[in-house]
């Protein structure tokens, strides 16, 4: 039996491994079967190219538990180390990682982050176990060896009776690390790291039930036989071809990924691109809701079919974090921090090739098939506006396929949309008004007399819209947004034929101080209207900047205007030429006249949905009494 002293020039690194990769002791089991896949693939390699003579067959990693013994293994049918490769790969190689940790771990004052995923390989055993031991045959011609160390820098040389290949490693598991000896535990990191290794995984057995022989009965019991419970699928839909699978394979894959999900996704995107960089992977784009927060953190990280994270914030552009599914990619480290991930420069690459390919994708469903990206507009309109606002690239590409839906359920795109209103929807300096609505139900009212006078609606209700809005409105030329309610539409949009106003000048004069006497809600600016006789009486507008930087305070971007609270502004217009306002202007008694305002001006803001609670209770109550 030999020793030795693995050189270095602390006396006991493990401890301070275990204390500084703390939160990360899972990781260990992840390192071991990379390793052991490693070892397996490289033997697969060996022997195509006529290197290794072995029959490489169907090799598995088996992971076995031994709680009595307080025991966990790790065992593969891989290339086997030799004393020779032991000593190179383990005690040096192996080590230099874990003093590269060490030096870093004295700079740790300056960059705690780094400390938390650095990676050990190997070493990372000693996270949770006290010792460790290799027991290992090569596929070269050489006895067994078997390795074994308890912690400290001493380990120990021997030569073992290990009669088939590959390398088995044998955790004694410390007591503070006993989870790692239930079965649970060891299910749950292999589901989370290791679902889409490429080597298949045995844990365990399971019993499958065989179909009933010929000839049975109805009361014999169906057979059954135990088999290898492979925890894994070796070959996932991100590493086979696009043109090998359907769009059931991407479905069930889907289902794989999120076995919680019931809704199948709207659409899928294949990455696959080996130059500059090497990256695949499958995207999903799911039905979306309005609520941005809960959808987040869906896309998983793997290198190499090895799980690295869902957290891919900075490895995929902001706005697609609200898609789903996997990116593979051998470039992207392991395990660093996320500070480094952020910085460099494949990572850069990688999210804007992301970027460009859900582009291209959305471009090609949109002119392949307008009529369903046009049903599945709806839902994803969020995740398109959400990028057309944050990357310009995004925008310049989406800009040709961004919907515009009318309340009718048309679409345009945008250029269609200014196709459509260039000859209807103007204001006296020729600038394009687009009238939209945002909720179809509270602003029904509105809607109909915009609709009445000839005019287009659109319906723009995702939470971010204004910002949209604000955006297109600086980036392109002449066009203003205004919501429906927003501004009296005689006064937005320019008209050939103006009403004439029944009343005087005088009249009106006098109209305005009966009507101020009896509003005195500072919140109102009264303005008298000449309009179709028909129009209503009263109708309250709010000025569209106003509610727009009320809503982008509400929806995120408020800081940035510093402008605290803003105060509940409201217009009220008065339609000079609508018999009830006539008789409010001739009414003898001043009772009747304060009734007659009162009423319209509760009718006006039921119809803009601001009556509530005491206020709506009194304006029923009056009404009855007024109806007897
Ligand atoms: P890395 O995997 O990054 O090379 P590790 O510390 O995980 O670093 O492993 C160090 C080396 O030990 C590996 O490169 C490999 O040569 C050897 N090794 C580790 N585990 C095995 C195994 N199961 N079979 C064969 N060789 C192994
Ligand atoms: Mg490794």
């Amino acid at each position: 039996m030999a020793t030795g002293k693995i050189n270095v020039s602390v006396d006991n690194i493990f401890p301070l491994i275990k204390k500084f990769l703390y939160s990360d002791h899972e990781i260990f089991l992840r390192e071991l079967i990379s390793n052991a896949t490693d070892a397996t693939l490289k033997l697969k390699h060996l022997s195509s190219i006529g290197e290794a003579k072995v029959e490489y067959g169907n090799p598995l990693i088996e992971i076995k538990v031994d709680k009595e013994g307080k025991k966990l293994h790790i065992i593969d049918q891989g290339l086997g180390m030799t004393e020779e490769e032991i000593k190179k790969y383990i005690n040096e190689v192996a080590f230099s990682g874990a003093e590269e940790f060490l030096d870093k771990y004295k700079d740790a004052g300056k960059d705690a982050g780094i400390i938390g995923h650095f990676g050990l390989g190997f070493y990372s055993a000693f996270m949770v176990a006290d010792k460790v031991e290799i027991i290992t045959k090569s596929f070269k011609d050489e006895p067994a060896v078997h390795w074994s160390c308890d912690g400290s820098p001493e380990f120990s040389i021997e030569k073992s009776e290990k009669e088939d290949r590959g390398t088995e490693i044998v955790l004694h598991i410390a007591d503070d690390s006993t989870e790692f000896l239930e079965e649970g535990r060891i299910t749950e990191l292999l589901t989370k790291y290791n679902k889409f290794m490429p080597i298949p995984i045995k844990f365990g057995t399971k019993t499958e039930t065989l179909p009933k022989p010929e000839g049975a009965k109805e009361e014999d019991p169906a057979p059954t036989q135990e088999v290898d419970n492979i925890i894994n699928n070796p070959t996932p839909a991100w590493t086979k071809q696009p043109a090998d699978l359907k769009d059931e394979d991407y479905n069930s894959f889907y289902r794989e990924l999120y076995p919680m999900q019931f809704e199948e996704p709207l659409f899928h995107i294949h990455l696959n691109v080996d130059y500059p960089f090497n990256l695949t992977g499958i995207l999903y784009f799911p039905k979306l809701t309005n609520d941005l927060s809960v959808q987040r953190d869906k896309i998983q990280l793997y290198q190499n079919q090895v799980f690295v994270t869902d957290n891919v914030e900075g490895i995929v552009p902001e706005f697609l974090t609200m898609l789903r599914g996997v990116i593979d990619s051998p470039d992207i480290p392991l395990n660093v921090s996320r500070s480094y991930l952020q910085a460099d420069g494949a990572v850069k690459k990688i999210s804007s090739y992301i970027t460009r390919k859900v582009a291209d994708k959305l471009s090609s469903l949109f002119k392949n098939n307008r009529e369903e990206f046009e049903s599945k507009w709806n839902d994803i309109k969020i995740v398109i506006e959400y990028g057309m606002l944050s990357e310009e690239k995004f925008f310049e590409k989406a800009d040709k396929f961004a919907l515009f839906p009318t309340v009718d359920g048309k679409f345009y795109t945008f250029d269609e949309m200014k196709e459509a209103l260039k000859d209807k929807q103007t204001d006296k300096d020729d600038k394009l008004v687009v009238l939209y609505a945002s909720d179809k139900e509270a602003q029904h009212s509105y809607i109909e007399a915009a609709k009445n006078k000839g005019y287009e609606v659109l319906l723009m209700d995702s939470p971010i819209i204004s910002h949209l809005m604000q955006k297109l409105e600086t980036s392109k030329e002449n066009i203003s947004f205004a919501r429906v309610d927003a501004d009296h539409l005689d006064n937005l949009i320019k008209k050939d034929e103006a009403q004439i106003s029944k009343l005087s000048d005088e009249e009106k004069e006098s109209l305005k101080t009966k009507l101020e006497e009896v509003i005195t809600d500072k919140g109102y600016t009264i303005q008298l209207e000449a309009m179709d006789s028909d129009s209503a009486p009263f109708i309250i507008t709010e000025p569209e900047f106003m509610r727009r930087m009320k809503e982008m305070q509400q929806s995120g971007g408020g800081g940035m205007f510093g402008m605290g609270n803003m105060p509940e502004m409201y217009n009220l217009i008065v339609n000079t030429n609508n018999e009830l306002v006539g008789e409010i202007l001739n009414t003898k008694t001043a009772k009747k006249r304060e009734r007659l305002i009162n009423q319209s001006l509760d009718l006006a803001r039921l119809s803009k949905g601001l009556l509530k609670g005491e206020e709506l209770t009194n304006f029923i109550k009056r009404s009855y009494d007024m109806v007897k």
